[in-house]
C-alpha cells in the first residue's frame, strides 16, 4: 500500500516550525507494518497546493493531506482539493451548526469567517473534530483514499486515531509490537559493544539505536502477519537480552523520560525532593514539575546563580567557596545539604559546573560539573565533563542530576 502525507502550512517551510505531526502518523503506520513512501511540504498558496494533490492522488492508494483547514484567509486547502480533484464544494447546515455550538459554549458568537469550515467536498465523509472547528474529510479519488485533516496536533492525532488508523488497520496486513528502552550514563560505543552480537536481530524483529543528548534510546519492534497480534514472544525475549545485558543503564524499559521515572520512584517511596541548581539555572526543577503529579514530591526549586546567593539560600560557607571555587564537588555537596535543610525534603540535588561558552579554565574547563545527592543517610557527588553547547551541557548537567537520584532510589533500603 502506497502511503503518502501532504503537510500544508508557509510555516512549516520557515526555520521556525517543523513538521512534527507526519512524524507521529509515520510511527502509527509503522505500527501497522505500513511504510510512508512520500512526504511533501508545501506553503499556503492554492494552486501549489492543488498540483500537489493531483499528483499524489496518481500515485499513492493513500493520501494524507493536513493543514490549512481553519477559517482564516491563508487556510486554502478545501479550495485547493475541490480545484485539483474537480469537485465542488458543498455547504452542510449540520457543520456549521456544530461550530455554532461550539462557540456558544464559550459565551461567543461564530465570527462570519468560521462559515467557510461547514464546506466539504462533494462525495466526502464527514470526520468529527471533538478537539477544534475544523472538521475532517475523507473520500475515494480514482484508486485513492484520501483524508484531510486539521493542522494542530492537539486536533489531527485525535481524529487519526479514532477514524483514520482502524481503517488502514482493516485495510493493513499486519501489526508491530513495540519496546522502547532509554538508557543513560553509557556512550554510544558502550552500548554497542555491549549488544554488537544481538544486532541486527533475525527478521521479523528490528533493532533501532538512536542516541540523543545524555541518552541512547533502543528500539525493539517485531512485525506480525496477524492484524491484531496481542503477544510478541520473539520481541520480549530480546528486549530481556538487551536489559540483562545494559543493566540498571536502562533507566525505562516502557520508553518513559527519566523525570517520569525519578517521580514514580519518589511518590513510591513517600519521599520528597528539592533542588539548587546553579549552571542548570531552573532547568532541573523544571524537568521534574514538567510532570503530571510532581507537586506529591516536589518541594522547592533554588536557582542560586551569584555566591552571595548560595550563600544566602542555601547556607553554603562562605569560605568554602573561596577556597574550592563555586565550581567544586564540595560546594556542590554544601548545596546539596543546604537545601535539603532548607526546604524540608528528604532529598535535594544540586548542581553547579561551567555551561560556557566562556568561564572556562585550564583546571576547570567548560562541561566540567559537579552535581551532588544529599539524603538523611549521607551525601554523594559526582565529577563530570560534558561536551557541547551551552545548552547541551545543560541538559546533560540535569540529566546527570536525575539519574544519580534514580540509582539512590532504586537501591534495596541501607544499602
Ligand atoms: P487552524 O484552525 O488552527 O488554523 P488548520 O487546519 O488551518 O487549523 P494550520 O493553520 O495549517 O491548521 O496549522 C495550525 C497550527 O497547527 C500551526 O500553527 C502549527 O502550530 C500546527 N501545525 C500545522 N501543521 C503541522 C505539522 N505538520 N506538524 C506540527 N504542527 C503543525
Ligand atoms: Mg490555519
Amino acid at each position: 500500500m502506497k502511503i503518502e502525507i501532504l503537510a500544508i502550512g508557509s510555516e512549516l517551510l520557515t526555520p521556525s516550525f517543523v513538521d512534527t505531526n507526519s512524524l507521529e502518523l509515520t510511527r502509527r503506520l509503522n505500527d501497522l507494518g505500513l511504510d510512508v513512501v512520500r512526504k511533501t511540504i508545501v506553503g499556503d498558496e492554492a494552486e501549489e497546493i492543488a498540483a500537489c494533490v493531483r499528483e499524489a492522488v496518481r500515485r499513492a492508494d493513500v493520501l494524507i493531506i493536513m493543514g490549512g483547514l481553519g477559517p482564516t484567509e491563508d487556510d486554502k486547502t478545501r479550495e485547493a482539493c475541490a480545484a485539483a480533484l474537480n469537485r465542488p464544494l458543498l455547504y452542510k447546515a449540520e457543520i456549521y451548526e456544530s461550530i455554532r455550538e461550539r462557540f456558544l459554549r464559550r459565551g461567543r458568537d461564530l465570527p462570519p469567517s468560521n462559515a467557510k469550515q461547514a464546506f466539504v467536498l462533494e462525495g466526502a465523509d464527514i470526520l468529527p473534530n471533538p478537539n477544534g472547528t475544523a472538521p475532517g474529510q475523507r473520500l475515494v479519488e480514482g484508486g485513492c483514499e484520501i483524508v484531510l485533516l486539521p493542522g494542530p496536533p492537539k486536533e489531527l492525532l485525535p481524529m487519526f486515531e479514532d477514524a483514520v488508523w482502524p481503517r488502514l488497520r482493516a485495510r493493513g496486513h499486519g501489526s508491530t509490537g513495540r519496546r522502547v528502552l532509554k538508557i543513560t550514563g553509557l556512550g554510544e560505543s558502550d552500548v554497542d559493544t555491549r549488544i554488537a552480537d544481538l544486532y541486527p536481530p533475525p527478521g521479523p524483529l528490528r533493532l533501532t539505536i538512536l542516541s540523543s543528548l545524555g541518552q541512547i534510546e533502543l528500539h525493539v519492534t517485531e512485525f506480525s502477519a496477524e492484524k491484531e497480534a496481542a503477544l510478541f514472544p520473539k520481541l520480549e525475549s530480546l528486549a530481556a537480552k538487551l536489559l540483562d545485558r545494559l543493566g540498571d543503564f536502562v533507566y525505562s524499559a516502557a520508553g518513559e523520560d527519566l523525570e517520569t521515572v525519578v517521580g514514580r520512584l519518589l511518590k513510591a517511596g513517600g519521599a520528597t525532593l528539592a533542588c539548587a541548581e546553579s549552571c542548570s539555572g531552573g532547568l532541573l526543577s523544571g524537568r521534574v514539575t514538567s510532570v503530571p503529579g510532581s507537586s506529591a514530591y516536589f518541594k522547592e526549586g533554588f536557582v542560586t546563580y551569584a555566591n552571595e546567593a548560595k550563600i544566602r539560600a542555601l547556607g553554603v560557607p562562605g569560605d568554602l567557596i573561596a577556597s574550592r571555587g563555586a565550581v567544586s564537588g564540595e560546594v556542590a555537596g554544601a548545596m546539596a545539604e543546604g537545601a535539603r535543610r532548607a526546604a524540608g525534603a528528604d532529598y535535594a540535588l544540586a548542581v553547579t559546573g561551567i555551561a560556557g561558552p566562556d568561564g572556562g579554565t585550564p583546571d576547570k574547563p567548560v562541561g566540567l560539573v559537579f552535581t551532588a545527592l544529599s539524603w538523611k543517610g549521607g551525601l554523594e557527588t559526582h565529577r563530570s565533563i560534558f561536551i557541547g553547547r551551552r545548552d547541551q551541557i545543560r541538559f546533560q548537567a540535569a540529566q546527570k542530576a536525575l539519574d544519580i537520584l534514580r540509582r539512590r532510589l532504586s537501591r534495596p533500603e541501607g544499602t
